[in-house]
């Protein structure tokens, strides 16, 4: 039968509320789909509105599937996570940021910062710090370039044990950053007493600018407080001239949307740099 592009992308979740069964297949699959080499990490570059740079990229996980094609990470986080299959995912995406990390050094882009999202499951992994301390020692890489993103909530199953493990990464030189900022329930105490360098507002109030004063004020008072607290800001999901703009007078550190670049695979990356450094 022919497949339609447009709703098979979905086949996964639709699936999901319906029968156990396609639960325990697509946990097969994505546990193929690692074995296999059919995930992927796709780049997306954060640039510093100051100097215009790219100061980093977000690797963002992709999955190539054989039938269904590229799939999307919110068509199969959740059920990785579900599974606990996202530990092993998301050690292999460290690794494999590691591995880039070292080759952008070799191409010429040296100081370019990796971004990493950690999610709540990772931290129910008792052997989490000693397994990415690992992984960072054989992969040799300058852990400053290194930068963890996870969300308040990851914290939330174990608090304290999840601040053991943030303090000892961060003693090994890898930074973190709260990512969705604003959403959910932030609490500022997370940002004072947590080694937090950088907070990433969400998509969901930079893309209501001009449309909502309150995702001005909200957009304001962040970068204020997050500045009065030595933290930096980068604002997600920029998609226009005006998005910029606005950011730009309110001193937001960096910016990482459409407008600049999408996620891209990472020889198109490698290109874009590239010309960048050219021009
Ligand atoms: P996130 O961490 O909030 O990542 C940002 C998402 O916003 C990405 O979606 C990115 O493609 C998208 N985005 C960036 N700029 C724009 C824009 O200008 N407009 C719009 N509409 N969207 C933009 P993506 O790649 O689909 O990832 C979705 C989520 O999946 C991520 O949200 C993150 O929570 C999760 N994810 C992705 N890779 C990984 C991973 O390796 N591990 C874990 N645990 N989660 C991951
Ligand atoms: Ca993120
Ligand atoms: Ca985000
Ligand atoms: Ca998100």
């Amino acid at each position: 039968a022919k497949r339609d592009p447009g709703t098979s992308y979905r086949f996964y979740d639709r699936q999901l509320h319906i029968s156990a069964g396609y639960q325990l297949r697509l946990e097969t699959d994505l546990r193929n789909a690692l074995r296999g080499g059919e995930l992927e990490l796709y780049y997306q570059p954060r640039i510093d509105l100051a100097t215009e740079e790219v100061r980093g990229v977000e690797c963002l996980l992709r999955w190539n599937h054989p039938e269904r094609g590229l799939v999307g990470p919110d068509e199969f986080i959740p059920v990785a996570e579900r599974s606990g299959l996202i530990v092993p995912i998301g050690y292999w995406v460290i690794e494999q940021a590691c591995k880039r990390l070292q080759e952008c050094t070799e191409l010429g882009f040296p100081g370019l910062v990796f971004a990493v999202n950690l999610s709540f499951r990772q931290f129910h992994d008792r052997k989490m710090t000693e397994t990415i301390f690992r992984i960072i020692f054989n992969a040799n890489v300058d852990t400053s370039l290194l930068e963890l993103e996870l969300t308040e909530s990851a914290m939330m199953h174990d608090p304290e044990y999840a601040q053991r493990c943030l303090r000892e990464l961060n003693q090994l030189g890898i930074s973190f950053a709260l990512d969705d900022f604003g959403t959910g329930f932030s609490s500022l105490s997370n940002l004072q007493h947590l080694p937090i360098s950088l907070v990433k507002i969400d998509k969901s109030f930079v893309q209501e600018l001009g449309q909502s004063a309150d995702a001005e004020h909200i957009i304001r008072a962040i970068i204020s407080l997050a500045h009065s607290l030595q933290i930096s800001v980068v604002a997600e999901g920029v998609e226009t001239e005006g998005q910029l703009e606005f950011l730009r007078q309110q001193h937001c550190d960096e910016i990482q949307g459409y407008y600049f670049a999408r996620p891209m695979p990472w020889q198109d990356l490698v290109e874009f740099m590239n010309r960048r450094n050219q021009s």
